[in-house]
């Protein structure tokens, strides 16, 4: 452990578009962040080539270029980003305390507001096909991909209320959507069932499960097997959607904030503020509603602002 310990204004961790704009925000209302970005520096949309949806870029952007793009602004605004992961945490409960954050087991931080952005991470099946597509045909996220499969075939991997809602968000959008259920039913809510058994263009195959992702460069289809029967079959499609869950980073958290069964953090009202007084959330760790760029970005303000009042209101 180092023996120096750094007393700063406003930390923040996590580099995705929540934190860059809360660094933004803080930086502009002189709360002097620091930045720890993660092992994941400029966060999920650095795993995506296109973002089509993100307001101001009317040709689409690349998804590390635009987080490039976030980080000079926020380093334009004196924003300090270092690369180093929170592993630690010790916080106060008094208001007005100081918060205590350990980066890489060694740097000791003593923050009086922390902003967590640290994102969430998604599942996915963990079949080398599958990964090595990602990208070229597999996604995680129909809000965000599913436009580029307009009028074309697509299989859904799932069986919870984001598989449900995943299939009939791409029904609207695609010609067919195949829903792959492992177990031989749904655990999605009924409501969500029903929804998804109504809708003509989406067929639910159950007991069934991707075998391997076809295709070198683009998803060419699916083998999948039929986990009762032994049975395989190939179906042509060009998007395979894993809905399999996604798994907030909180882990280091667990027990000094309070979180949802899922683990996601849980913030007070409309506001970003956990239950300890000067420390907020925002992004998807926080939101497992609507995961989006824009949506963490929008959070990211909120919760440099909350931070920023936080502050004023001791003085
Ligand atoms: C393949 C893919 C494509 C997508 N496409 C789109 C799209 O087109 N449009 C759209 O709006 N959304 C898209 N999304 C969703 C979007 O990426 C997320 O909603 C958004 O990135 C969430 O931002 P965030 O700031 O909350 O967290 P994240 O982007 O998840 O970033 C989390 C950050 O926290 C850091 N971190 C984690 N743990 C620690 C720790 N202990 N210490 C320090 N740092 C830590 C990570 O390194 C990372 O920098 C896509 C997601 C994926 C996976």
């Amino acid at each position: 452990m180092s023996d120096t310990i750094e007393r700063i204004k406003c930390l923040i961790i996590g580099s995705g578009p929540a934190g860059y704009t809360a660094a933004i925000y803080a930086a502009r209302a002189d709360l002097k962040p620091v930045m720890y970005t993660g092992m994941q520096m400029g966060g999920q949309l650095t795993t995506t080539t296109e973002v089509d949806n993100f307001p101001g870029y009317p040709n689409g952007t690349d998804g590390t270029a635009m987080m490039e793009d976030l980080k000079n602004q926020a380093e334009r605004f004196g924003t300090e980003v270092r690369f180093g992961m929170a592993t630690k945490i010790d916080f106060s409960s008094e208001v007005g305390g100081i918060h205590k954050v350990t980066i890489d087991e060694t740097i000791q931080i003593e923050a009086e507001t922390l902003i967590i952005s640290t994102g969430a991470t998604a599942k996915y099946l963990g079949l080398e096909s599958e990964q090595r597509l990602i990208g070229g045909g597999v996604s995680a996220c129909a809000t965000c991909d599913g436009f580029f499969y307009k009028g074309q075939d697509v299989v859904v991997v799932g069986a919870g209320d984001t598989a449900a809602e995943e299939a009939t968000y791409l029904s609207n959008i695609c010609n067919k959507v195949t829903l792959l259920v492992r177990k031989d039913y749904m655990r999605a809510s009924k409501a969500m069932q029903h929804r998804v058994a109504k809708t003509n263009n989406i067929e639910v195959k159950y007991n069934t499960e991707i075998d391997e992702v076809l295709g070198s460069n683009v998803v060419e289809g699916v083998r999948a097997v039929n986990n009762q029967t032994g049975e395989k079959e190939v179906i042509d499609v060009t998007g395979v959607f894993i809905a399999i869950g996604h798994k907030p980073n909180t882990d280091i958290f667990k027990g000094a904030l309070d979180m949802d069964e899922t683990g996601y953090l849980i913030t007070k009202g409309k506001s970003t503020k956990t239950n300890i007084p000067g420390v907020f959330a925002a992004g998807d760790v926080q939101d497992k509603e609507y995961r989006q760029a824009v949506t963490a970005a929008g959070t990211g303000c909120m919760a440099a602002l909350d931070a920023e009042r936080y502050l004023g209101s001791l003085e």
